[in-house]
C-alpha cells in the first residue's frame, strides 16, 4: 500500500511545542519533509479566528496535524473545566475552519482515548464513541475534543474536505510536561521515584488506588503512525492508535520504580481520584492496515529517563 507524499508538501505542525507536536515535527524532518510550518502562541493565538485565518492566509499549508490544545493530567482536568472547555472548543473550531477556507488538501486531527464513554466495553472499539456518559474528571475536555473530531466529519460530509482523525491512547517521551500538578501519571512517577532517589527517602505516593488501568504508547510511535495515516488513510471513520496492551497504575508505579529508584516502596494515597477504571484502545482497525507500535513499554520508560536525567534541568516541572 505505501504511498508517498510530496517532501515538498506544505505541512502545518500545529502544538509543535508540546510532547506530541514536537517529536511530529522531528520525525517529518527526518523522513525528509522540507517545509515544516510551525507557529509558537505568540504568533498566532488559536483561539482568536482573524488571527488564525491570517496566518493560513499568509503561511498557505497544503497539509495540517491538528495537535494544539490545552492538556493536562487528572487534577488540572478536574480542577479547570471552564479553561479546559474554551481553550479547546475554540482552538479545534478555528484551525478546522481556516483549514477548510484555506483549500487544505488533508487534515489529520488527533483525539483522544478519553473522550470515549466512562464505562465503555474494553478493549474500546472506534463506534463506541458517544455510546456512554463521559467519565466526570475530564469531561469539559472530552466534550470538546469530541466536537473537533465530529466537525471533521461535518466539514467531511459538507465541503468534500480530506479530514481524518486518528485516536491516539495515553501517551509518554520526552519532553513531556513533568509538573506534577498539571502533568500525566507517568512523567509524574518518573520525577517522584528521581526525587526520592536523591532525597534519600524511600516512600513514593501514588495517587488513588493503583487498580485503574492503562494503555501508553511511546510518543514516537504515534509521531511514526501519523504520517502512515497521511500517506494511507482517507475515510470518515476515526482510527484508535495505542498498544492494544494495558497495566494497572500499580503496576506502571512498578516498573518506574525498579527503574528509577529499585530501593522504594509505593504508598497509595485514595485521598486522590482513580478516575476511568480502565482504558484499552481496540487496534484491530489501524493493525489490519498494517501498522503497528514498535517501542514496549520497558524499553521506552528506560529511554525517557534518560533524557530526563540529560535534561532535568530544562523540564517543564
Ligand atoms: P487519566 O488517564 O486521564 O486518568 O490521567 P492521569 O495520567 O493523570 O492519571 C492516570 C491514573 O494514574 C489515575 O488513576 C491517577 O490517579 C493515577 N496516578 C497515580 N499517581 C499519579 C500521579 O502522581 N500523577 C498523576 N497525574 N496521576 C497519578
Amino acid at each position: 500500500m505505501p504511498n508517498t507524499l510530496d517532501r515538498q508538501t506544505r505541512i502545518y505542525i500545529s502544538g509543535h511545542r508540546g510532547l506530541v507536536g514536537s517529536t511530529l515535527v522531528e520525525r517529518l524532518r527526518a523522513a525528509g519533509f522540507e517545509n515544516l510550518l510551525t507557529a509558537t502562541r505568540a504568533e498566532v493565538d488559536l483561539r482568536d479566528q482573524g488571527a488564525v485565518d491570517a496566518w493560513f492566509a499568509d503561511a498557505r499549508p497544503q497539509m495540517v496535524v491538528h495537535v494544539a490544545g490545552t492538556v493536562g493530567g487528572i487534577q488540572a482536568n478536574a480542577t479547570r473545566p471552564a479553561d479546559f472547555m474554551y481553550d479547546n472548543l475554540m482552538i479545534h473550531a478555528t484551525v478546522l475552519r481556516a483549514a477548510w477556507r484555506q483549500g487544505v488538501e488533508k487534515l489529520l486531527y488527533l483525539g483522544s482515548s478519553c473522550i470515549y464513554p466512562r464505562d465503555c466495553p474494553q478493549p474500546m472499539r472506534e463506534e463506541y464513541l458517544l455510546t456512554g456518559p463521559l467519565e466526570t474528571t475530564n469531561e469539559a475536555y472530552a466534550l470538546a475534543k469530541i466536537t473537533g473530531l465530529k466537525s471533521c466529519e461535518y466539514y467531511r460530509g459538507q465541503y468534500g474536505c480530506h479530514f481524518i482523525s486518528a485516536m491516539p491512547t495515553n501517551l509518554y517521551g520526552p519532553r513531556d510536561n513533568f509538573d506534577l500538578a498539571g502533568s500525566h501519571v507517568l512523567p509524574a512517577l518518573i520525577r517522584k521515584f528521581h526525587e526520592a532517589r536523591l532525597a534519600g527517602q524511600t516512600e513514593v505516593s501514588v495517587w488513588g488506588t493503583g487498580a485503574p488501568k492503562r494503555e501508553f504508547m511511546h510518543v514516537d510511535d504515534l509521531a511514526a503512525a501519523c504520517l502512515f495515516l497521511l500517506e494511507n488513510y482517507d475515510r470518515c471513520e476515526t482510527i484508535n492508535v495505542g498498544t492494544g496492551q494495558d497495566v494497572t497504575i500499580g503496576e506502571l508505579a512498578d516498573l518506574v520504580r525498579k527503574i528509577v529508584h529499585p530501593e522504594a516502596q509505593l504508598v497509595f494515597d485514595t485521598s486522590k481520584p482513580d478516575g476511568t477504571p480502565r482504558k484499552l484502545l481496540d487496534v484491530s482497525r489501524i493493525h489490519a492496515l498494517g501498522w503497528k507500535h514498535t517501542i514496549e513499554l520497558h524499553e521506552g520508560i528506560e529511554s525517557t529517563y534518560r533524557w530526563f536525567l540529560e535534561h532535568v534541568d530544562q523540564v517543564r516541572v
